[in-house]
């Protein structure tokens, strides 16, 4: 039938030529209807008398031909028209039997496909428009017309995942497979997807910080444009950060209630018998002190000189912040028989008596820390490191050129030999926020906790300031710096051999287990850990 048709066409066309036609599906179809018939059929033979013909076409051939034909122009005309649109249009929808669908149901469709992207354009448009740069977004999603042809399975499979993704679970990290889509041929779904897109966002939510708050947002089908996600974060990262800011005031203030009364009149009397001129500042409050500044007076005595700058360290009388050193203080045989017999205010002032302690024996043997002023219950009252009110920065801090580095790293390790050595003593905080930068060398602080090799745990201590400094240096590109290992046995003068770090540490705890021992059976401490004399000086 359609090769019939088709032959019958190629004639009709060539009539439709001779008789003037050249294009046009409005002329073509009007002339098909109006004049064709009545012009046409009697100049065929049409005989009036004789017997209709039941195999010939009864609804006129020219009906059939005409309608062929219109489809045909008009499928060119489509073409011309609207090419992408039927490139998009001939997938799913001209293919096997549905060759034959009508040529005006698929134009109405494209027609209306063209309309509602259109409107759907409008409408992102005008919600584009109203949401403008505000942080709280409104969707018209629910108004947008998606066509059919543009919903795909895929989208569907989303639709059914997410009606049982639990709000309150971690959401499940996402595999995105590495082709960087989801589906096949032209059902595919990428990352970039808007729908998919905007629901991670809506879940991403749940990872603002838990002040920050998001409403039922994160329990509904909320699709966040990454726009407005992102002006979101932006919103709750800087909330989190101006509340840490708060949060760090209101620490600060109690910490400067840690000058209690007692305490503001220990200053009092400071400042009143001239030996500090003025106390200008606070220099840091940590966990366990605060640090102030002073410009220093005169001193009663004369062969005592007060530094012209001063640093103030009150240790904190709120009890608990202390608990946790314990260790430090309560196995130091210099306080152990006071320790168990003190009240936790009078353990406070042990640790500042102890860290005065600790740096008088630094000073004696040359050791750059700072000098010790007066020690007067938990308030001690030290030279500053720093000039003008400005605290020398910490190693942490400052930008060293490499050959200060270099010079920095070989005087670290020549003070913490001295510290072991000379001073007997082993820092136990060590790090580059204990260490400062002044006058060109390397000045220690921070003491208070120091303890003694032969402390319970003081290889233990040693190690981990090794490991600190030699990780310090080795990052700041400092060639020659020794390992965690190394560093220890040149600081402590022992030779343990293990080459890895869980070896070396058990060595370490029993070399501190057999001091005990010999604690236990000789009523006291071996007098040092070396083996071999003195620790080889290591120095440029
Ligand atoms: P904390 O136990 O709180 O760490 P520190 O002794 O380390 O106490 O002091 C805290 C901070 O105060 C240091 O990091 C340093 O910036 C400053 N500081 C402490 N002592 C001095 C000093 N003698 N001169 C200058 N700054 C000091
Ligand atoms: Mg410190």
């Amino acid at each position: 039938m359609r090769c019939s048709l088709q032959a019958l066409l190629a004639s009709r066309e060539l009539e439709l030529s001779e008789l003037g036609y050249h294009g046009g599906r409005q002329r073509v179809t009007a002339w098909l209807d109006s004049s064709l018939p009545s012009r046409r059929l009697p100049q065929r033979g049409y005989c009036p008398w004789g017997t209709p013909n039941t195999t010939s076409i009864s609804c006129s051939l020219a009906d059939v031909m005409s309608e062929q034909l219109a489809k045909e122009l008009q499928l060119e005309e489509e073409n011309a028209a609207f090419p992408e649109v039927v490139a998009v249009a001939e997938g799913p929808f001209i293919t096997g039997e549905n060759i034959d669908t009508s040529s005006d149901l698929m134009l109405a469709q494209m027609l209306q496909m063209e309309f509602d992207r259109e409107y759907d354009a409008q409408l992102r448009r005008e919600e584009k428009k109203i949401n403008g740069d505000s942080k709280v977004s409104i969707s018209f999603e629910n108004y947008r017309k998606v066509h059919p042809y543009d919903s795909d399975s895929s989208e569907d499979e989303v639709d059914w995942q997410d009606t049982r993704h639990d709000p309150y679970r971690a959401d499940k990290p996402t595999t995105t497979p590495r082709r960087g889509f989801i589906g096949k041929g032209k059902d595919i779904t990428t990352k970039h997807d808007e729908v998919v897109c905007g629901r991670k966002n809506t879940a991403r939510m749940e990872n603002f910080a838990p002040e920050f708050q998001v409403g039922d947002g994160i329990g509904m089908d909320l699709k966040l444009s990454n726009q407005v996600f992102n002006a979101l974060k932006q919103h709750a990262y800087s909330e989190e950060r101006r509340s840490a800011r708060l949060h760090e005031k209101k620490e600060h203030s109690t910490a400067e209630k840690a000058v209690d009364p007692k305490t503001r009149l220990l200053l009092y009397k400071m400042v009143n018998a001239g030996m500090l001129e003025t106390i200008t500042g606070c220099i840091s409050t940590g966990k366990e002190s605060v640090v102030f500044h002073a410009y220093g007076g005169k001193s009663a005595t004369e062969d005592k000189v007060i530094p012209p700058e001063c640093a103030i360290k009150v240790f904190k009388t709120t009890l608990n912040e202390f608990k946790n050193r314990d260790k430090y203080i309560k196995d130091d045989y210099r306080f152990k028989d006071r320790f168990s017999k003190l009240n936790p205010r009078k353990i406070i002032r042990m640790w500042a008596e102890k860290e005065m302690h600790n740096l008088t024996r630094m000073q004696n043997a040359g050791i750059p820390c700072p000098q010790v002023v007066i020690l007067k219950k938990h308030v001690l009252v030290m030279s500053f490191i720093g000039k003008d009110q400005i605290p020398a920065p910490k190693l942490k801090d400052v930008t060293l050129s490499s050959e200060d580095m270099k010079k920095a790293y070989y005087q670290t390790l020549n003070m913490m030999q001295q510290l072991y050595r000379e001073c007997n003593l082993v820092h136990a905080d060590l790090s580059e926020y204990n260490m400062l930068w002044h006058d060109g060398k390397v000045w220690l602080i921070d003491v208070s906790q120091s303890v003694e090799p032969t402390h319970p745990h003081g290889l233990e201590f040693l190690f981990r300031d090794c490991r600190n400094v030699a990780q310090f240096f080795q990052k700041g590109g400092v060639a020659e710096a020794l390992n965690e290992r190394e560093l220890f046995n040149a600081v402590s003068g022992l030779n343990i051999s293990a080459d890895n770090e869980v070896d070396f540490q058990a060595e370490i705890e029993a070399l501190e287990k057999m001091n005990e021992d010999h604690v236990q059976n000789h009523g006291k401490k071996l007098s040092t850990f070396s083996s071999d004399g003195d620790p080889p000086i290591y120095d440029e």
